[in-house]
């Protein structure tokens, strides 16, 4: 019988049900390899249930997985792949050495299989696509040749105290393997370990196709399928079934803050001064994410006493007890077992806050957010259901237009001019730019490719791009509101940076801002499509030499870290207001300029610790730049530190307001 022990350990097996990169879907099992099968099971060697296994006869290649710097979220850091049918299971092991004796005993096992591939995938697939290649297709072909015996890791196997290898053949006492619960051949994993997961509607949707299904804010749906990172397949209360855009709803479970109203999981302390103050509402508060990941801030706002007209805003930490369990707490002496606890509480008690809770403010008439794509798949658009309005501008690619879809969504419509783009080569990308969905990225809704001029229908952002709306409203920004435009590019580009895509040419004049004056990155990774000689190559004319650091203008190395060089130039618009870089040099001097060391003065309206975060961007070597998940922190804490001065007869920091009329309340938010 094959049921010889070959290996045992505990790892770490990410769920292949659910397709986010939530560590809850990071999982401990107990690993078990023998001569036939590859079993993992829940809890303890003593005390294990399976819950699912692998016939080693179908499995069709293991390899370590290649991180291209991404995080990986959970505590085991070492990823390797088990590719069997049409299946990819990734196991994280605790060290490189633990790694190192699985992938090799499974390799062995293996090597005799008929069915191992040709071509594999060395990087994981994330949020919809291949991280190596960007394929978007899960069954995608391999990028990159598979050799069974060429171990991409391989180094000589360090001897494991107390542990042994199959081809050692060192054997130790076996224990009683564990038997099979049932003996079917059904190696579903993780049976009955799937839960119904229940969500919440944050947002009314209305479903545009009929495989969609509409959502009523504040309804619970159950989750069916996560087909794909931004479309779910879910269940409403009627037993009707279809496709939900994934940010439309959230997760129904204790401890997720985000099903309640008084919660805004993006607002930084600006921000919320700024909703606080427009809704100018008597104990109208906020619940947000403080500027250290992790804890939450209360910000409240409340008229003064005795009639002065005046009001204030204080901001009060979320505080925990470093006691088991933990306990939560605004005021000393109230501990609450939850936030939402919490917050009931003081809902009815000011108990050593200012004023009650009264009023939840900033979730109610926010706008809903863009879907990825107008419904599930869909990425054509059919150009008889666009009307066309105003002209907003022109471009390298061609004119653009505000349009509409269905005669209800307010688009924008790019037409490509013949001539001007790669256009199969784009379309084909398309599909992949379509996941890229997040607040601060100017959503690709699909494209019309089967017609000329091919059209590219995007997210509308009214106040068009970010560097003539510097520049025509120059001499009226604070230094938070150019901090919060820094933000929003920072945390756009670190979607980006997380997804491995690369923008290629960030600036100021390709992003742009929307009504409520939120800042989003847009073209991104447009340059690789552009067919004109004098932008693409290095010393053509309108080559981005001033936003590129030397490996870009010297041997066109694009990375994240030569977006983050244009970050820095691009954090120098925003803090001059929108001037042009090194505006008395021309692109070659520039080169020479920044070869020997020069770099952009500090401009007026940046602190030194302001222009600190710049220069970090402009490090000589890729690696000691920053990365943009630091850069959002960095320009949180900055955000931070931007506090109004603090009120002298308050016990925490708060910020004032006049008695203003609601002109000068706008003012104040942008100075
Ligand atoms: P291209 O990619 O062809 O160079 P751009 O994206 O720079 O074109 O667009 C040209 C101009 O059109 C922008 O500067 C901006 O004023 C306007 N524009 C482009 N996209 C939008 C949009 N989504 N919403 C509003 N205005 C836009």
């Amino acid at each position: 019988m094959s049921a010889e022990l070959l290996l045992e350990e505990t790892l770490i097996k990410r769920s292949q049900q659910k397709k986010r990169t939530s560590p809850q879907n990071y999982k401990e099992r107990l690993f078990v390899l023998t001569k036939s099968r590859l079993t993992y099971y829940d809890g303890k060697a003593e005390k294990k249930f399976r819950r699912g296994w692998i016939e080693l006869s179908c499995i069709r290649c293991v390899e370590i997985v290649k991180m291209g710097g991404g995080v990986i979220p959970c505590q085991n850091k070492y990823p390797f792949q088990v590719v069997y049918d049409t299946n990819t299971l990734y196991v994280f092991a605790p060290s490189h050495d633990s790694r190192c004796v699985w992938v090799q005993s499974l390799k062995e096992e293996i090597k005799d299989n008929l069915v191992v591939l040709t071509k594999f995938h060395p990087q994981l697939w994330q949020e919809g696509a291949w991280l190596c290649c960007r394929q978007a297709e899960k069954q995608a072909v391999g990028c990159e040749e598979y050799n069974l015996f060429g171990d991409i890791s391989r180094k000589p196997l360090p001897p494991i105290p107390g542990e042994y290898r199959n081809n050692e053949r060192q054997r130790r006492p076996v224990p009683p393997l564990p038997q099979a619960d049932d003996d079917d051949d059904d190696n579903e994993e993780e049976d009955g370990e799937e839960e119904e997961e229940m969500v919440v509607a944050l947002y009314d949707f209305r479903g545009t196709e009929p495989h969609d299904l509409s959502l009523v804010k504040g309804d619970e749906y159950v989750i069916l399928d996560k087909c794909d990172v931004h479309w779910y397949k879910a269940r409403n209360k009627y037993g009707e079934e279809g496709y939900i855009p994934s940010n439309y709803v959230t997760e129904k479970k204790s401890g997720n803050l985000e099903q309640f109203l008084w919660y805004s999981k993006q607002v930084n302390r600006n921000k919320a001064e700024e909703l606080l103050r427009k809704e100018d509402k008597e104990g109208g508060f906020i619940v947000r994410d403080s500027s250290t990941a992790g804890t939450y801030t209360v910000s409240l706002y409340a008229k003064s006493a005795a009639g002065e007209g005046g009001a204030t805003i204080k901001h009060y930490h979320i505080k925990e007890t470093q006691s088991s369990p933990q306990q939560f707490y605004l005021a000393e002496k109230h501990l609450f077992s939850s936030i939402p606890d919490l917050i009931e509480y003081h809902k009815h008690n000011a108990a050593g806050l200012f004023a009650r809770l009264r009023y939840p403010v900033g979730k109610q008439d926010r706008s809903a957010p863009s879907t990825a794509g107008f419904s599930y798949e869909k990425w054509e658009i059919n150009p008889s259901e666009l009307t066309f309005m105003k002209e907003l501008g022109s471009g390298q690619f061609g004119l653009v237009r505000l349009g509409k879809w269905r005669a209800q969504h307010k688009v924008a419509i790019k037409a490509i001019r013949e001539g001007a783009m790669y256009e199969e080569d784009f379309i084909e990308e398309a599909k992949v730019m379509m996941k890229l969905s997040h607040p601060k990225l100017v959503q690709l809704y699909g494209v019309c490719s089967q017609q000329k001029p091919i059209y590219i229908v995007t997210e509308f952002m009214a106040l068009g791009c970010l560097l003539n709306f510097l520049r025509e409203q120059r001499g009226s920004f604070g230094l938070g509101s150019l901090l919060s435009i820094c933000l929003d590019v920072s945390e756009g580009m670190k979607h980006l940076e997380a997804n491995g895509f690369i923008h290629r040419d960030l600036a100021a004049r390709n992003c742009l801002v929307n009504d409520s004056r939120v800042v989003k990155v847009s073209d991104f990774g447009m340059a690789r499509y552009v067919l004109d000689d004098q932008y693409t190559s290095s010393s053509g004319a309108k080559f981005p030499v001033k936003w590129s650091p030397p490996e870009v203008f010297n041997f066109c190395k694009y990375s994240s870290k030569s977006d983050i060089w244009s970050y820095g130039v691009l954090m120098w618009e925003v803090f001059t207001e929108g001037r042009m870089p090194f505006e008395q040099s021309q692109n070659h001097e520039v080169v020479t300029l920044v070869t020997k060391g020069h770099r952009l003065y500090r401009p007026k309206m940046a602190t030194p610790a302001i222009y600190d975060i710049m220069e970090r961007c402009w490090q000589d070597r890729p690696d000691e730049r920053p990365s943009f998940s630091q850069l959002c922190l960095m320009i949180s804490d900055a955000l931070e530190c931007d506090a109004p001065p603090p009120n002298g007869s308050t016990p925490y920091y708060g910020g004032h307001v006049g008695s203003n009329t609601e002109d000068q309340l706008l003012n104040s938010i942008w100075n």
